[in-house]
């Protein structure tokens, strides 16, 4: 299957030279030329590679990225038309895999798409050879991976940080995928009969894992809330 590419750039005849070249060399590719409509096109597309624009009408090149990078592992080359911007560009800041300054080649760009591509694929086949080796230890919701061998969560394709009784409280809400559970019942069973302390412990827990795996901790859409009895995983 053609590797899919999007391409956000608002200059139309650049936007016009990107897709066709990189239609030529064989992938597939959408072409947006605004911010907000990248962020849709991403999440629909769920594309293998994002080429961005720094300076967009409405939201700008950093802000997609900074919003996609919660979402999605994919890699995002940035195009620059300023230098100075370049250490906020690949930085911790905004994140993206690579950048190419304007103005620029479409040999030199080509160059970058393939090694981001080859990259991309590289962690997908260790991340499945990861999986393959444990078929019956594995659950997985959609982005979210649990390896109880490893004891090792992925999100996105890339490994989650947890502490021990998030892993565990995890693995338990997983298990007991779509039940309403009790603060009380997964207090006994994560912490044990005789653990001390109270519900909150439970109710705390909860809220850090939800910074971790959920898109929007405010919002959760993967541990909900049981009005007046406690929590149900979605998946
Ligand atoms: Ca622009």
């Amino acid at each position: 299957m053609p590797e899919t590419i999007l391409v956000v750039e608002d200059e139309p005849s650049l936007q016009e030279t990107l897709a066709y070249n990189l239609k030529k060399e064989g992938y597939t590719v959408e072409a947006v030329g605004d911010g907000m409509v990248a962020l849709e096109s991403a999440r629909r597309l769920k594309p293998d590679l994002i080429v961005l624009d720094l300076m967009l009408p409405g939201i700008d090149g950093f802000e997609v990225c900074r919003i996609l990078r919660k979402e999605m592992n994919t890699p995002v080359l940035m195009l620059t038309a300023r230098d100075d911007e370049i250490d906020r560009v690949v930085g911790l800041e905004v994140g993206a895999d690579d950048y190419l300054t304007k103005p620029f080649s479409m040999r030199e760009l080509m160059a970058r798409v393939k090694a981001q591509l080859r990259r991309a694929r590289l962690i997908r086949e260790e991340l499945w050879k990861l999986s393959a080796e444990t078929p019956q230890e594995k659950i997985s919701f959609d982005n979210l991976v649990i390896n109880q061998t490893r004891r090792e969560v992925i999100l996105n394709e890339g490994p989650l940080k947890l502490k021990p009784k998030e892993y565990e409280l995890l693995l338990f809400l997983a298990e007991h995928r779509g039940q309403m559970l009790s603060r009380g019942f997964i207090l006994e069973r994560v912490w044990g009969w005789d653990y001390i302390g109270d519900s909150r412990t439970v109710d705390v827990h909860v809220r850090w894992l939800r910074q971790k795996i959920e898109a929007d901790p405010g919002k959760p859409e993967r541990i909900i809330t049981v009005r007046g009895g406690g929590y149900r995983f979605e998946g």
